[in-house]
């Protein structure tokens, strides 16, 4: 009985720290940014679309993804890995120059269920400082990796006021096996005002980003023939 009742105890920790605070972040939370399905009480009736971009820099394709943005004129935020970012901080300066926002995306990209204190709390602090040395200014935003969060990493991003970010339009482009076309058409069928797409520009596949990159000018111009306008972060969660 006495080793039910420890087993029972250590379960329901575990539960706390892992599953339980990863869904409240991911489904319930309202100070969650995840405009449109999650919080139709906040459906946004403007068509405005945000564009982000996870996993980066890459060096070989985020400064073609900078073009092609520039060749639109439309603005994106970019979820940085501070690893990622320690070896190409010219790219990280370039998106700045460019006029887009940036975020944290952890220093490792690990997942939050394979984490404990040190770890959890170390991934966010070397991420934000890695960032905000190269940018010089404060970074506000935090994106999780696989969107999933543990306790110890939720009350660190609360401790720092980073404001969480997930999305509402995903298109599975860090599998190879996505092409250009169904990455275009899955976040179609997503799309709604105050949207959040999420694609990448480095991780998953090798060559995975190839297919994103290739998809870009398409998914921009179809979009906007919808009637949307792509907008920062900053401006639609101002929305
Ligand atoms: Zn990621």
């Amino acid at each position: 009985m006495v080793w039910l009742t420890i087993i029972f105890v250590f379960v329901m920790i575990w539960a706390l720290i892992y599953p339980i605070t990863d869904y409240w972040q991911r489904w319930f939370s309202p100070s969650v940014l995840k405009r449109g399905q999650s919080h139709p009480q906040k459906v946004d009736r403007e068509k405005k679309v945000c564009l982000t971009f996870d996993d980066g820099p890459n060096p070989e394709i985020t400064p073609q993804v900078l073009d092609i943005l520039a060749q639109y004129h439309i603005p994106a935020t970019f979820f940085l890995v501070g690893y990622r970012a320690e070896h190409s901080p010219e790219i990280v300066r370039k998106i700045l120059d460019h006029g887009h926002e940036i975020g944290v995306h952890t220093y490792r990209h690990c997942h939050a269920y394979g984490m404990f204190i040190h770890k959890s709390i170390n991934t966010i602090l070397q991420g934000i400082q890695i960032l905000e040395k190269i940018a010089g200014k404060k970074v506000v935003w935090f994106r999780p990796p696989w969107g999933a969060l543990n306790l110890f990493e939720l009350l660190t991003v609360k401790y720092f006021r980073l404001k969480i970010v997930l999305w509402t339009a995903n298109a599975i482009d860090w599998d190879i096996r996505t092409t250009p076309v169904q990455i275009v058409e899955r976040l179609k069928k997503k799309l709604q005002p105050g949207c959040i797409i999420v694609i990448h520009d480095a991780g998953g596949d090798p060559e995975a980003p190839r297919h994103t990159l290739e998809a870009l000018p398409e998914l921009i111009g179809q979009v906007q023939a919808e009637g949307y306008r792509f907008v920062t972060l900053t401006n639609i969660q101002e929305n």
